[in-house]
């Protein structure tokens, strides 16, 4: 499933390709994604100037002068350029052509990605109004974790996963970060120290940025090739390593369930 630095990385390399141009056609092949394409989206936005792009969450925001196109990649979409007259592939859903000749091309097999379109606020969207803040904003501190986890009983690790309390920590993102921070999953929310939501949140920060940067090294695959960027390839300290031995202490990865989420940890380095 696209993670945030996934989304990030689209945004980065469809950007300089994208912004300042204009959209000279869509096609949209199968309008039934998890929300259906409105019946007017190609009439709205034919003709229009892209301003600029922009990630919220997980979402990718197209500014135009005429309103804004809200992406969602679901469980299994993808964005590329490709060049004019490339070959279709099965669940190529939607086309859109920029006054350059290249194609913006959304390919989705499972259909959980979504394409909607506002003229007003995007901010103001319900998609998007009540998410929490970004993870690389200064706004999320340890001060901030602190805050708003009293009072909270819920496993530390499936609050941080809330986007009410931030958005794009990831199963993976928030077991490899608890790990680093040296904090058990499953410890409740409301009983974590300060200093220690400030290690959370500095190792949150790292991850997320590493994965990011190395997703950074598939831009050039943007154009042409499959334009698909997998999961980055760092290397995992927890993450699907039950029963292995722990990096830092030698001793055996742990597993449990959390919020139906698959969750690894070490008893002996996390507390
Ligand atoms: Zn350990």
């Amino acid at each position: 499933m696209p993670e945030l630095p996934e989304v990030e990385t689209t945004r980065r390399g469809l950007a300089p390709h994208m912004e300042g141009h204009t959209v000279r056609s869509v096609t949209v092949r199968q309008r039934s994604l998890r929300w259906p394409v409105e019946p007017d989206f190609e009439r709205r936005i034919a003709g229009a100037r892209i301003l600029r792009l922009e990630r919220r969450a997980k979402y990718l925001l197209v500014h135009t002068d005429r309103g804004c196109a809200i992406w969602h990649l679901g469980m299994s979409g993808s964005l590329r350029l490709v060049e004019p007259g490339a070959e279709l592939r099965k669940h190529d859903h939607v086309d859109w052509v920029l006054d350059t000749g290249l194609c913006l091309r959304f390919h989705d097999p499972r259909r959980f990605g979504a394409l909607l379109w506002t003229e007003l606020d995007p901010a103001a969207h319900d998609l998007l109004s009540h998410l929490g803040p970004e993870p690389l904003a200064d706004e999320f501190s340890g001060d901030y974790l602190y805050r708003v986890s009293r009072g909270r009983r819920q496993a530390v690790k499936t609050f941080i996963m809330d986007g009410r309390v931030v958005v794009g920590v990831g199963n993976i993102y928030a077991s490899e970060s608890l790990f680093l921070a040296g904090i058990r999953p499953d410890r409740p929310a409301g009983t974590i120290s300060r200093a220690r939501y400030e290690r959370l949140v500095d190792a949150i920060k790292r991850v997320l940025a590493r994965s990011i940067e190395q997703g950074g090294t598939t831009l050039r695959d943007f154009i042409g090739g499959n334009g698909e960027p997998g999961y980055f390839a760092q290397q995992l300290n927890v993450y699907g390593r039950a029963g292995e031995r722990c990096r830092q202490c030698g001793g055996p990865v742990r597993d449990m369930v959390l919020g139906q989420r698959s969750t690894f940890f070490c008893r002996r380095c996390q507390r």
